[in-house]
């Protein structure tokens, strides 16, 4: 059986992560299998069967740790050394209705390190998520396709999420927020050949950075072989693009 990745944690690491260094991770959805608004191919926490997956999506905010909770567990890792903080998990992170207060706990904690969210886009286009999340420092929004098609194949999401709704949260989020915005994309074989397409998108919204990623671990390990991955960087014009592989 193929190894995966298991959140038990609220909060995890440091761990190294090639884009943002030593990272702690803050997991608000607490001790679940995968709570998400997807079930992406590649995804570290999967995969579950078909009728498993039914009981792993949510499509509603609720609260699944108390903030309380969070803030006595993180204050645990403050003898550690870390130089980011990361909410990200086993799951969507902006699921969960009590975020906009974690992030302000723990900024008044440690006003110094930058605190970045790691999101699937999906429920960027409400405007009660992109203000709960307007004072994170970084926005790392995933996107691997523009279209239904693509959308379906790569990231396979829960029956009410919509492309479309995905592109327009992503350009309302860079109109309105006031912090880094970063673009992740995850190309595999599925999309490759979609990448221009993605590009064309991403190229009109001007995101501070982006980072073309490909699936390196368990249970779906099928990276782009380095020259491969490294070519796409010409489709992306006058931004920094980064790759697990630079
Ligand atoms: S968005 Fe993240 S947590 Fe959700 S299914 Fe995809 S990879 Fe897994």
């Amino acid at each position: 059986m193929k190894e995966v990745r298991e959140f038990r944690d609220i909060v995890y690491g440091p761990v190294d992560s090639w884009r943002y260094k030593k990272s702690l991770g803050i997991n608000i959805l607490g001790n679940v299998k995968r709570i998400c608004t997807y079930s992406c191919i590649y995804c570290e926490l999967g995969p579950f069967s078909i009728k498993e997956q039914k009981n792993l999506y949510k499509f509603e905010r609720d609260v699944f740790v108390q903030t309380n909770l969070i803030i006595s567990e993180f204050k645990k890792f403050l003898d550690k050394y870390f130089d980011v903080i990361t909410f990200s998990g086993a799951g969507e992170p902006t699921l969960v209705k009590n975020i906009k207060e974690v992030q302000k706990e723990i900024k008044n904690i440690i006003p110094d390190k930058p605190i970045i969210l790691l999101t699937n886009s999906s429920l960027l286009y409400l405007n009660e998520v992109r203000k709960d999340i307007s004072n994170f420092d970084i926005i790392d929004a995933k996107i691997d396709a523009v279209s239904e098609d693509f959308f379906k194949k790569m990231n396979r999401p829960f029956e009410f999420v919509k492309i479309e709704n995905i592109l327009y949260g992503i350009k309302k989020l860079k109109e309105e927020f006031k912090g880094k915005l970063h673009i992740q994309i995850m190309i595999t074989d599925i999309n490759y050949n979609h990448i221009e397409k993605i590009s064309e998108f991403v190229n009109e919204i001007k995101p501070d950075e982006i980072h073309l990623n490909t699936p390196t671990r368990e249970p779906w390990k099928k990276p782009l072989p380095p020259q491969k991955l490294l070519s796409l960087k010409k489709y992306f014009k006058d931004l920094k693009v980064r790759t697990p592989y630079d």
